[in-house]
């Protein structure tokens, strides 16, 4: 699994971002958080994450 450097969106194959079109990716990250309502979570406020999707807490 890889995560985007930009968004931290976690990736499965892809080369490049279907979020952010970004092609910084990288093997190097830790913990994964699930958003599913963006609005109603806490978790997406505080991780500053503004899309449903599973994202990386932390990218290297
Ligand atoms: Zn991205």
């Amino acid at each position: 699994m890889h995560a985007c450097r930009n968004c931290r969106m976690i990736l499965n194959d892809e080369k490049i971002c279907p979020k952010c079109q970004g092609t910084d990716i990288t093997e190097k990250y830790s913990g994964e958080i699930i958003i599913l309502n963006v609005e109603k979570s806490e978790i997406a406020k505080i991780a500053e994450i503004n899309a449903p999707g599973k994202f990386a807490i932390k990218v290297r």
